[in-house]
């Protein structure tokens, strides 16, 4: 991801078209309805000034003996029916909008997990990656928030206030005026707060990252030992109390000057109320108005300044405050998808993979982890991968499998550039026995059967056949309930050891239907004379189909039609075991010394 796309801003209309149609799809008749509530609930609020104008005109009637008392009384039920009705409206809003809210977090971390499994598998070999992840988590609160705060001002207060406006200038225009100078104070201190703090978060986050680095480098685990002994401890307390300074510095002078802008709104704001109260109190005297309204808007101007600041410094203003973190989630949702226009859409049969000068590092790795690599393996043929370790065995194989793109250079699967295919179609007859296998917390059988997405379970007799084909022993007293017995302490379940997990795992890759499939040191927990067993077995399962081996032990794989001998990210040697002994001096002396061990090994026995 490039820099410049990260900190692009996001404008609040386009999130609103974004984020909008996502909280409106958890259930648009429920949003509709909720809606149509709280306009109820607005409307509640005017029905109140009005019933309230009634009663207090026909109590003064009353006194001065020109009404009767069943008027009265009528305009008295009048106003405790609307309470009534305003406090159930309310009630109904609140509980909708509760389960509403959570329905909708729920929504949204569905498309974040949605959109996760799109992103291209090495973006996940980038820290920052996870850290979009994370911070993407993190504003799907304030989301929902925004768009709540846009759908309550649209359905709520804006109504409140027009209807106020409304009312007060049919009284007496001046005072629908003197409203909005109450209001525009308000609103301009929250522009200008923006303004502040956001200025601040684009000096302070710098200032942040710094800090968090020089805290890294006093308790990172990369860092702690050298930072220790050479007593660098100090230096960096130093750096990190200078960097807090710093930041606390900008901020203390953002909130000053946002309080000073405020307190000069709040004063004007004030003086405004003022002068309504004193107007009406004027047209009252001047019988301009009734007592009923008088007493009506009295009754009311305070809520709606309530209102007011409801709306505008509290919910704008944690909207401001938020704005970075819902940016955050829309700009996790930009990231560059894999799968984006790929044109490869019809099924490809599988047939050779071939390599064609293909060069490839890692994000954050400063070398090529591969280097000018040419290959082709033919289809059903099998290739063993040999080197020491960092020589880039697992970095071809996920270049082979087109997991990874090449930097330059192309990988071809049956003449089709990986780079032009989906994901989806692209590992559908792959399957793989990984180096660094999970241990998934699930039962015996799902941890097999995973890669079986079908309602109906077709894989009964393959299961048995693989969980044999992988040494995996159901007799053994720790598969107590068979293929039912849960694998996770965690969950009421039994721990399995090192081998046993690695069997399963061998299981799983093999249960995964496939045409090719790549077996990364397979038996690296299995013991040597169990492990024979199983290379003896494996040399009959990859029989027929294109199959890659990355293995340690070279006197295993003999049954591979050709080995390759990695070396710094090259291929340092091809060709089967007897022309690499002639050959390849790196080859011949991993041989050599392995043939060593094994005589020794023998020896001791
Ligand atoms: P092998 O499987 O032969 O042991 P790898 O393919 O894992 O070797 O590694 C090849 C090179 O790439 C090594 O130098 C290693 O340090 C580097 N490398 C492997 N994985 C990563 C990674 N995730 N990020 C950065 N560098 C990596
Ligand atoms: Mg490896």
């Amino acid at each position: 991801m490039k820099n410049k796309d990260k900190h692009k801003k996001i404008s609040p209309w386009s999130m609103m078209k974004k984020i909008f149609p996502q909280i409106l799809s958890v259930s648009p008749g429920l949003f509709i309805f909720n809606s149509f509530v709280f306009v109820l609930d607005g409307a509640s609020f005017a029905a109140t000034i009005l019933s309230m104008q009634i009663l207090f005109d026909r109590v003064t009637d009353l006194a001065q003996n020109k009404g009767t008392i069943k008027e009265a009384v009528l305009a008295l039920m009048l106003l405790f029916g609307i309470k009534v009705f305003q406090q159930i409206v309310s009630g109904v809003s609140n509980f909708i909008g509760e389960t509403y809210d959570s329905r909708s977090k729920g929504k949204l971390s569905h498309i974040i997990n949605l959109k996760m499994s799109k992103l291209d598998p090495v973006s996940f070999e980038n820290a920052e990656t996870l850290d979009d992840i994370n911070k993407s988590y993190n504003g799907v609160k304030f989301a929902i928030n925004f768009i709540n705060t846009i759908v309550d001002t649209m359905t709520l207060y804006l109504p409140h206030f027009l209807f106020m406006g409304i009312y007060l200038f049919n009284l007496k225009p001046i005072l629908a005026v003197s409203l909005v100078f109450v209001f525009l104070p308000v609103l301009i201190t929250q522009i200008v707060r923006v303004k502040i703090f956001s200025r601040l978060e684009d000096f302070s986050a710098p200032l942040r990252r710094k800090g968090k680095y020089y805290e890294e480098c006093m308790t990172g685990r990369k860092y702690v030992k050298e930072t220790r002994i050479l007593g660098a401890n100090p230096y960096f307390m130093n750096l990190l109390r200078q960097t807090i300074e710093q930041m606390n510095n900008l901020k203390w002078k953002a909130d000053i000057k946002a309080n000073l802008v405020e307190l000069g709104t709040k004063l004007i704001s004030l003086f405004g109320y003022l002068c309504i109260l004193w107007m009406l109190f004027d047209a009252l005297m001047k019988q301009e108005i009734t007592l009923g309204a008088f007493a009506a808007v009295f009754a009311s101007i305070s809520s709606m300044f309530d209102m007011m600041e409801e709306i505008v410094c509290e919910r704008l203003g944690y909207y401001a405050k938020n704005f970075g973190k819902i940016q955050n989630y829309l700009r996790f949702l930009e990231l560059p998808e894999r799968d984006e226009n790929k044109k490869y859409e019809e099924d490809i049969s599988y047939g050779d993979i071939t390599l064609e000068n293909v060069s490839f590092s890692y994000p954050n790795g400063e070398n090529n982890a591969l280097d000018g690599i040419n290959l082709t393996i033919k289809d059903g043929e099998t290739i063993a991968i040999v080197g020491e370790n960092g020589s880039g065995k697992s970095t071809l194989i996920r270049l082979l499998t087109g997991l990874y793109l090449p930097d330059s250079g192309n990988v071809l699967h049956n003449n089709v550039d990986t780079r032009a295919m989906t994901t989806e179609k692209l590992f559908k007859d792959i399957s793989g026995i990984f180096q660094n296998y999970q241990k998934y917390q699930l039962s015996l059988k799902d941890n097999i059967t995973i890669s079986e997405t079908g309602n109906k379970f077709k894989g009964k007799e393959r299961i048995k056949h693989v969980t044999s084909q992988a040494g995996i022993n159901l007799k053994d007293n720790i598969f107590n309930k068979g293929f039912k017995t849960m694998l996770s302490r965690e969950f009421d379940g039994v721990d399995l050891s090192g081998g046993q997990w690695q069997r399963v795992a061998i299981a799983r890759g093999l249960f995964r239907v496939h045409k090719f499939i790549i077996l990364d040191e397979p038996t690296a927990a299995i013991d040597p004379v169990e492990e024979t067993k199983v290379y003896k077995r494996f040399s009959d399962i990859v029989k027929n189909k294109t199959a890659v081996i990355v293995t340690h032990r070279l006197g295993s794989v003999k049954f591979a039609n050709r080995i390759v001998v990695m070396k710094n990210g090259k291929i340092a040697g091809i060709g089967n075991h007897n022309e690499l002994l002639a050959s390849c001096s790196i080859y011949k002396d991993m041989w050599e010394s392995q043939s060593q061990y094994y005589t020794q090994q023998a020896s001791t026995k």
